[in-house]
This record gives C-alpha cells, structure tokens and sequence, in this order.
C-alpha cells in the first residue's frame, strides 16, 4: 500500500471488476464509500477486483481510474487483486490446514441434479456437504479418475451469523441453511469471496459499504474473517438502484460513465443526485463536494429501492450550471467570451456546452424569422430610437411603449425575434450589452428590411 495508516484509519474501498465501464449503480457505491471514508477523515481506496483474467480489460481499468477522477474522488491508494495472488495462496493454505476448506468433485451436472432433487421435495436447495464426508480412499478413487477438485469453505453451523448493517439494521442468518460456496475452481482460478474477505482484513477495511446483492455474501464472508482470525469490518448495504418505472431496466444498467460524459453533465450533478438517492434528504443541486461529505449519513437511508431518473439528473444538473462560475467555462468558450456573458447566458442554460449556441446569437451571424409589414415598420422604428446608455434596453423599450402603445409580448417579441433569431432567451437587457450597439442597430434594420 501507498502508506502505513494507523490501524484505526477509516477505510473505505471501492471494489469494481473492470469487465465494463463505470455505471450509475457502481458509482453510487463508489460515492458511498468515498463520501463516508472523507467525512471521517480516512481513506478511500480503489481495488480493482480483476481475478477473472478472461472478463477483466485493462482498458477498463483505465476507465475507472478516470471515471473516478472526473467524478473528483480520486482514491488515496489503489491495489490490484492480480498481483495478490501470493496473499490469497497463504491464506487458503492455512485455511486447508485449518479445515475450513475441503475438496469437492461433483459436476456442475451433478450439482444441478441434486438441487432439482431438493427442490422437488420442496426442500431448499442447500449443498449436501458429500464432498465432505468422503473418505481418503474415496477421494484418491476421483483423482485416479482424473477428476480436478474445485475447493469449498465449510461454514460453521454452530453460531448464528449476526452482524449490525448501518442501512439494514441488526441481520442474523443460520449458517445451516446456506451452501458451503465454492471458493476456487477446478482450475486453481479464484471465486470473488474469499480473495475480498482477504484482502478487506490486509488492506485494514473498517467499513464495506455496498449494494444489498451483497447480504448473503457478507453472511459467508463474517465466517471467512473469522476463520482467517480477524473481525470483520463494519457493513452497510443499500437498498438497489432502479429506473423510474421500477425495476432495473437495461437502460439504467447501460447508463455509463462515459455516457454521462458525452452528454455533457456536471460530475456534481452525478455526485449530488446519487448521494441523496435512497435517503430521507432532499435531492438538492449541491455543486461542493465538501458539503456532501459533511451531509452524508448513513441512518438516513431507506430499504426501499432508490430510484433514478435521468429527467432529475437533468434538472439538477441546470442547477449546478447556473450556479458555475466563469472558469468553469472560459477553457472552452470562443475569444472575445467575458464574464458578463457568462452572467446573461448562464440562466438559460442546461449543458454547460450550450454557451456556445446562446454566445453565436451574440457574435452572430443570426437567422431572423420573418416579420409582418406591421412588425417590419416598428422594428424600423426601435433602429431609429436605439441609444446606448447603461441600460439602452430599458430606454429603447420605455420609448417603443411611449410611441407605438405596444405592450407585453407584442413590445417585447419581435425585438428578441430580430435582435436575436430566437423567441426564448437569456435577459435582453444584459444581452444587448453584449451584441453592442451597432451590431444591434443593423439587426433592427435588417430585420426591418426583410
Ligand atoms: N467486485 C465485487 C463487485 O463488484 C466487489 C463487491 C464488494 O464490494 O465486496 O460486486
């Protein structure tokens, strides 16, 4: 590791299998973890669970890496399971020595039988333990007969598996009525159970923050700490995402990282609404990541999926632009773009990317529609009586009122329509500073023309 913490530290880890990008239920978890290992001044630390050496990319890797630091939760240390391997050979050595894991032989075929059996009796279809109760003579038998044993850890019946969830509250499970999981194939490769309760205890994980898939697993991996003479962390396991219509739709699950990216939203905006999402707080467009570090607080999640729905993330993305300043913006905003522009566009604004559409109708060149005779002659007028002061809007206007009676839409519209081609937009007071005053001038007579 990057650093020798205390054992008290808080830590925190994110552990993704880099078989894909960076998705809403993953980096919900990812926030969790960072948000609870900052707010108790710990460490958040990024383990890349890549033990499936066929589904693991390292172009995924590198996705999450960014992925994560665009989000702004860059970890304090990152670990990666397959260059553990060393580790998890010396724990299960023990655990062999131990008998807490023992050799099986049966085919997934027969595997399947069995529970079809249990099952048609009604019966839950928990593994048998046969492996267990073989003989030496009976194993050597398999190994003649060329068959590869995959391993199994053997769950202690006797005490009841209890832990306090920070989400769920207190959990029990009986250790009976769970199958011995399989823990390594056949072929030496490991299963993602006992290589995570490893390396949870090496890496000095206080509190594992994840999805509620992950309760059964958290039962077998108490009694794998355990086994491997450690306490187990503090567990907290959320309620699952879902899409709108309420359940987890393709969609939701393909809503990725990169997607979010490409649709120009504010990591804030994603931070902010996959904070609050499953709890009793508000979804407010919080644009600091400081202030949702201090307002994250595990007993204000519910057990009721959390909900997302991308029009929220839209909504609360417009409200973390129009609260960015101007350096969020000046790096890719054309020369000649100020602060008062920003200031005039930025209200109207959805994507940040918009400024550069709402900016043309200032620089121009604009497409105007085209006016009636009647609306043609008082745009001539507003040419004529345009004068630039602080405030030429206000002035122009004031006189169009006084000359012509008009009032409301009828005074208001075809000014925009001409000054700026469109029928919606930012204030036209601070926008027709920006246009300048001759610039103005020729788009009244142009439009006064047409
Ligand atoms: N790689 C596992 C997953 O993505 C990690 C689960 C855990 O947090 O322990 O589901």
């Amino acid at each position: 590791m990057s650093a020798n913490p205390a054992p008290s530290t808080p830590t925190t880890r994110f552990a993704p299998s880099p078989t894909g990008r960076l998705h809403v239920g993953n980096i919900r978890t990812a926030l969790h973890n960072f948000l609870a290992a900052r707010q108790a001044g710990g460490r958040f630390l990024l383990r890349i669970d890549d033990t499936d050496a066929e589904r693991s990319r390292e172009e995924y890797v590198e996705a999450i890496r960014e992925d994560l630091a665009w989000l702004g939760m860059t970890p304090d240390g990152e670990e990666r399971q397959s260059e553990r391997l060393e580790l998890y050979e010396r724990a299960f050595e023990r655990l062999v020595e131990d008998g807490r894991v023992y050799r099986a032989y049966e085919t997934a075929q027969e595997l399947e039988l069995k529970r079809k059996i249990l099952l048609g009796r009604g019966k839950p279809p928990i593994y048998d333990r046969a492996a267990l109760a073989l003989t030496d003579a009976e194993r050597s038998e398999k190994e003649a007969q060329g068959i590869v044993p995959h391993w199994r850890f053997k769950l202690d019946h006797e005490s009841p598996i209890i832990w306090d969830d920070a989400v769920r509250g207190p959990q029990k499970f009986d250790a009976a009525q769970m199958s011995d999981p399989v823990i390594r194939r056949a072929d030496n490769s490991w299963l993602y159970m006992l290589p995570s309760a490893i390396d949870d205890i090496d890496m000095a994980i206080t509190q594992v923050l994840r999805g509620e898939d992950h309760v059964s697993n958290t039962a077998v991996q108490i009694q794998m700490f355990e086994a491997l003479g450690a306490s187990p962390p503090a567990f907290a396991h959320t309620a699952l995402l879902v899409g709108r219509e309420g359940k987890l739709s393709k969609r939701l699950g393909s809503l990725g990282c990169d997607a979010f990216r490409e649709q120009d939203y504010e990591p804030m905006a994603i931070n902010a609404l996959l904070a609050r999402l499953g709890t009793s707080k508000p979804v407010e467009p919080i644009a600091s990541m400081a202030e949702l570090i201090e307002t994250f607080d595990l007993s204000s999640f519910g057990r009721a999926p959390a909900k997302f729905d991308e029009a929220e993330l839209a909504r609360i993305n417009a409200q973390i632009v129009h609260q960015l300043p101007f350096e969020a913006v000046s790096g890719f905003v054309p020369e000649g773009f100020t602060p008062e522009a920003w200031h005039a566009i930025r209200p109207n604004l959805e994507k940040k990317s918009e400024v550069v559409e709402w900016w043309q109708t200032v620089t121009g060149p604009i497409t105007q529609p085209e006016f009636s005779a009647e609306d043609r002659s008082y745009l001539a007028e507003a040419a004529s009586l345009l004068e630039w002061d602080e405030n030429p809007w206000q002035k122009l206007t004031g006189a169009l009122k006084d000359r012509t009676g008009r009032k409301g839409r009828a005074l208001f519209l075809p000014l925009r329509q001409a000054l700026t081609g469109r029928d919606h937009g930012p204030d036209m007071g601070e926008l027709l500073l920006l246009i300048g005053e001759e610039e103005a001038r020729a788009r009244l007579e142009a439009a006064s023309k047409a």
